[in-house]
């Protein structure tokens, strides 16, 4: 069918010569019509931008979007506590559901939800995040801010945070556009100083700039392979108004900036037995938007996140509940791969008790956990499925054995 070079022929569409072109094609059905290969890019382009378009202005079916309670239950089922924290995202989801189904002249313009979430490393924030997007079944990412500088500067630029979000979409940019990115380590990019005029920290300011318009909803250009833009790069224009951005960070000493705000308010209440209770590590329940600002994150940036909430530090009994009760549980992870090799993997209650205590001695929190349960299983897991045994039980003696054998100590983080 294509024609290279056909003498004298001309394109029918934009009327360039044969050897202006790569390829004429010739029409079916008419003799002396021809499309270059040139406008048939051009059209293709036309059609893919059309058919965006179509399928962005489509809004999103409420009912197929599952109500907060529903939310909730859900992540129930894989996070262990942080009860606050789970309520306060169910409702952003949702809301953020209603934003996308609201009708373009509705003259209501519902704001966009952004959430940050305040937190002790390990708690879930991560996992929760992940939870819900696995629930919507929407394109999610999660990306570090640490990576991320201002332009001009060595690092990644802040268009490419949404280069992995696109990647997950498969370059379908209407799916992006609806997309979850999670954004660790907010509290990385908070500016050194409450005063920007005395303590200008450059790169961590200038970061919050960039990051605003994101947050805020626009059109940025996105390099398809991430990394640093360069001139002969195609950039993909991406709108962030309908992504929902799940900033989460440590803050670590943050509690001090909460308790100094507390106290100057409770000047001459001292006596008020609430205030007395509250303990240290509770501080973090109290976290207020102005406490960010005195940690160093602009207000601008505050402004666009406005879902504040807090995650708890996971105490003995979570910690405990973490490793049998989620629905992928670590505990459960290694009775099925034992399962495949038809043994019946069993954990005896002190065995749990005892990886719990050395996730809290260590201070690994539950990141550890999973460290712990594979040092003590990595002998199993290499003799028990040539072995022929049909049971195995992990007791507390052959976990101590096999944490004392591994030196487990070294491992400790202080
Ligand atoms: P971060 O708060 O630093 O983002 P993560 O969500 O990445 O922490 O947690 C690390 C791992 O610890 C998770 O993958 C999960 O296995 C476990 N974990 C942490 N918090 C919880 C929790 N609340 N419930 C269940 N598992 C948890």
């Amino acid at each position: 069918m294509a024609k290279k070079k056909t003498e004298q022929a001309i394109c029918s569409f934009c009327g360039r010569p044969a050897d202006m072109v790569d390829v004429l094609v010739p029409s079916a059905g008419l003799s002396g019509i021809y499309i270059c290969s040139e406008c048939v890019d051009t059209i293709s382009g036309i059609l893919h931008d059309y058919k965006e378009q179509a399928k962005d202005g489509e809004p999103t079916r409420m009912d197929s979007v599952p109500k907060p309670k529903e939310i909730y239950d859900y992540l129930n089922q894989y996070v262990i506590g942080q009860d606050e924290a789970k309520k306060y995202l169910s409702v952003a989801v949702y809301n953020h559901y209603k934003r996308l189904s609201q009708d373009k002249d509705d003259d209501v313009d519902i704001e966009k939800s952004n959430v940050i979430l305040v937190g002790p490393t390990g708690t879930g924030k991560t996992l929760l995040a992940k939870t819900i997007a696995r629930m919507l079944d929407v394109p999610f990412t999660i990306v570090d801010a640490t990576v991320l500088t201002q332009a001009g500067y060595v690092g990644e630029d802040i268009e490419s945070l949404l280069t992995r979000l696109l990647q997950v979409a498969d370059y379908d940019v209407a799916k992006a556009e609806k997309g979850i990115v999670f954004i660790d380590e907010i509290d990385k990019i908070a500016r050194k100083g409450d005063n920007p005029s005395i303590t200008r920290d450059v790169s961590g300011e200038g970061v919050q700039q960039g990051l605003l318009k994101l947050l805020e909803g626009s059109v940025v250009n996105v390099p398809p392979q991430g990394g640093r833009k360069h001139p002969e790069q195609r950039m993909i224009p991406v709108d962030t108004k309908n992504i929902l951005f799940i900033c989460g960070g440590a803050f670590d000493g943050i509690e001090q900036k909460i308790a100094h705000r507390l106290n100057t308010h409770v000047v001459g209440y001292s006596t008020d037995p609430a205030r007395q209770r509250v303990q240290r590590e509770n501080y973090l329940k109290f976290v207020a938007p102005q406490d960010l600002k005195s940690f160093g994150l602009i207000p601008e940036i505050i402004g666009r996140l406005p879902i504040l909430t807090n995650l708890e530090p996971l105490d003995r009994d979570a910690l405990r509940r973490v490793l049998t009760e989620p629905k992928n549980a670590i505990v459960r992870q290694y009775e099925k791969l034992f399962a495949m090799d038809g043994v019946k993997l069993t954990f005896a209650p002190e065995a749990l008790d005892l990886i719990v205590d050395k996730a809290i001695e260590y201070k690994l929190g539950a990141r550890g956990l999973r460290s712990i349960v594979e040092t003590i299983m990595i002998d199993s897991m290499f003799d028990v499925p040539s072995s022929g045994v049909e049971t195995f039980t992990v007791t507390r003696e052959y976990a101590l054995e096999k944490l004392q054998k591994a030196n487990f100590e070294i491992n400790k983080t202080e």
